[in-house]
This record gives structure tokens, sequence and C-alpha cells, in this order.
């Protein structure tokens, strides 16, 4: 199979881990007679710094006109200065807007040689994936900063959820939840905000309109009481559906029960575009450049890639078990390495190789 794709390795770390993605596809490439084309495309600060603006038009169509994109990430104290519009993340709310992306899909998994890096300790096991809205309330609505009537300097944002929206992000996370325990939890703020009662509402709906649907259990929390259910019991989640904002802080606070920031990969979805595969974690400025960042939640967004994008479901697996040998033979980068259990500190390049010999 010939597939095309977009590759965004964009600033810091992640022009690193998405050289150790290439490797690691190649690898697949080789095993499985595949052939994977990469087109390497420029967004955030990088594309600020070389043509004015964090989202060139040239890199939105190489993204529309290939199977799937691979994003490192964007951002760095460089361009942290500039207005909203000229800053890195503007590149990255842009592309996902430009794709349609509406479904931001975080598996949460703590691999058993990492059960050590969890920081709660004696916590059953996790593995859950939060389906985060991602085009849509707070972060999409309308905004403004202005002075009132009394002169005093007022911002507001809107959150503003259409039903169609709604409904779509739910059907993801049943049809993803029907592959899995079945247990989906939605989360909203329906005691208070109104976006959230409709949430709340057309949620049911979906449910209660597909017989497929009967076997999933469907629950409701609010987003104050789920932020003190993923630190008190994470085991009880499996599929959590949420909006925007909301998905935002979960999604981090949850990133943290699995030992590192760079163990967590990620998939953004369209209804009819190129999905965008990407870790959770930032540009690392801190460690960039110095062959010290994790590539894992890199090579996992790949694994995603193949799996959603192009169908391929064994070749993921592949990769995904590859890495859990890796970890279960002592490799680690720095941010999961402690030095005192036998285990071996390794590079991004030497992480790359482990899971490539795996392989
Ligand atoms: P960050 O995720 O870049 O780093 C947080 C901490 O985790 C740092 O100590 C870093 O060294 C470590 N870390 C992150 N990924 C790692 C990896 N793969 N291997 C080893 N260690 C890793 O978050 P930050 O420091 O808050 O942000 C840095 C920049 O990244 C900012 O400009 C921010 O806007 C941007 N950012 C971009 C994205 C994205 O591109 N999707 C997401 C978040 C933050």
């Amino acid at each position: 199979m010939t597939k095309k794709i977009a590759v965004i390795g964009g600033d810091g770390i992640g022009v690193e881990i998405t050289v150790e993605a290439r490797r690691v596809l190649n690898k697949i490439a080789e095993k499985y007679g595949h052939e994977f084309k990469y087109t390497n495309v420029l967004m955030g600060g990088v594309a600020i710094d070389e043509l004015g603006t964090p989202l060139p038009e040239e890199t939105i169509n190489v993204c529309k006109a290939s199977d799937a994109v691979l994003l490192g990430a964007v951002g760095g104290p460089k361009w942290d200065v500039g207005p909203g519009h000229l800053r890195p993340e503007a590149g990255l709310l842009g592309i996902r807007g430009a794709l349609g992306l509406f479904a931001n899909l975080r598996p949460v998994k703590l691999f058993d040689a990492l059960a050590d890096e969890c920081l709660l300790k004696n916590s059953k096991k996790i593995d859950m994936v939060i389906v985060r809205e991602l085009i849509g309330g707070a972060y999409f609505g309308k905004r403004e900063t202005y002075i009132d009537e009394n002169g005093a300097k007022a911002a507001y944002d809107t959150m503003l959820y259409r039903d169609w929206e709604i409904e779509r992000i739910a059907k993801v996370a049943f049809k993803l939840a029907l592959k899995r325990t079945g247990n989906v939890v939605s989360v909203d703020k329906a005691n208070v905000l109104d976006s959230s009662r409709l949430w709340r509402e057309v949620v049911h709906n979906v449910y209660a309109g597909n017989e497929d649907y009967k076997r999933i259990n469907l629950s409701d929390m609010l987003v104050d009481n789920a932020a003190m259910q993923l630190v008190r019991e994470p085991g009880q989640f499996d599929v959590i559906v949420t909006e925007n904002l909301f998905g935002d802080i979960l999604s981090d606070e949850a990133s943290v029960l699995t030992g590192s920031l760079g163990m967590l990969p990620s998939a953004s979805l369209a209804e009819n575009s190129v999905g965008l595969f990407e870790p959770c974690h930032g540009s690392a400025p801190d460690i960039a450049g110095q062959n010290k960042a994790n590539p894992i939640a890199m090579l996992l967004s790949s694994a995603m890639m193949l799996r959603l994008s192009f169908d391929m479901e064994q070749e993921a697996l592949d990769i995904e078990n590859a890495v859990e040998k890796v970890l279960a033979k002592g490799f680690r980068t720095g941010d999961i390495y402690r030095g005192n259990d036998g285990t071996k500190l390794v590079g991004c390049t030497e992480m790359g190789d482990a899971v490539i010999a795996e392989l």
C-alpha cells in the first residue's frame, strides 16, 4: 500500500521525535511491503521565522492532499512575545480548523514496566481514552477584550455548541466504546452552563437513538468531580467524552498518571478529511537539540495513524508491542529514568534504534 504523509516537525524536540517516527515507519514499510511518501512542511515558530506566519497556505494544502499528517510539536519562548495570531499556537488551532479535526482521542495507558512511574501508588490498571471535542466551545467562540461603560478593561469568551457538533463527537465516543469495555462517562458542567445542559441532552439522545449502543453503559459526571475522580480512582474510566476546554484540562491531568508526558500519543480526526497524529506534549525547549527527548509518544501516535487512517491494525500493534518490549527490557529516556532499578538511560535516537530492533 502507498500512503502520503505530511510531516510537521515544528519546533524544539518536535524535529527530533518526527525523525524517529519516520525511521520506525520505514521499518514497518519494509516489513509489510508498504510505501510511505513523506512531505516535510512548516508550522509554528520555524514557519514564523521563515515565512512570517505560523501556518502557511502551502502547509494546509499539502496536509489536505495527504493521507495523514504527523505533527511533532510547536512553540518556544522565542515566539511567546508576539500577538496571538503570530504565535505558534495559532498554527495548531488553525490546522485543526482547516482540516475539520473535531475529534481528539487521547489514550492514557500505564505500561506495566512503568507502573512505578505513576504518581498514584497502588492505583488499579489505568487504560482509558479521553475523547475531546476539538474545534468548538470557548477556544473557537466569539471573544473580545474591550473597555466597558465604566472604563474597566473587560474580556469575554463564548462557549457555544450546536447540537450536531455534540452529536458527531458523541458518536465517535460510542463507536470507540463498542471496541473497548463499553463504559462511557460524559463530562459536563450541566448544573451551571447552558452549553453543558445541551451537551447532556444531545449525548443521551444519540445514545438512545441507536440499538447498537444498548450494551454501552453511559453515565454523566460534572467536570469538577471528574477532575477529582481521575486522581482518586483512574481505573474506573474507560472512555471519557467531553467538550474542548474541559477535555484540554482533564487530558493533561490524566497524562501524569502514565509517569511522563513523553508517553502520551493522540489522534485528531475529521469527518471527511485527513487525520492528524501528534504527541500530547509540547516542544520541550529545555531539552531540545540534546538527544534527550522521549520519542515514544510520537511513535505511539504513528501507530494510531496506521490503525485509524490506514486501517493497518497489525502494523500498529507491532509498534505498540515493540514499545512495550523495549520498556520491559529496561530502556529509558531521561524523563522515565530513575537510575536505581537496573534500567538503562538512552537518548532519543537510541530509543528509536531499540524499537526498530524489536520490529
Ligand atoms: P512541554 O510539554 O513542552 O514540556 C513540559 C515538560 O515535560 C518539560 O520539562 C519537558 O522537558 C518535558 N517533556 C515534554 N515532552 C517530553 C518528551 N517527549 N521527552 C522528555 N521530556 C519531555 O510543555 P511546556 O514546557 O509547557 O511548553 C513548551 C512549549 O511547547 C510552549 O511554547 C508551548 O506553547 C508548546 N506546546 C506545544 C504543544 C503542541 O505543539 N501540541 C502542546 C503543548 C505545549
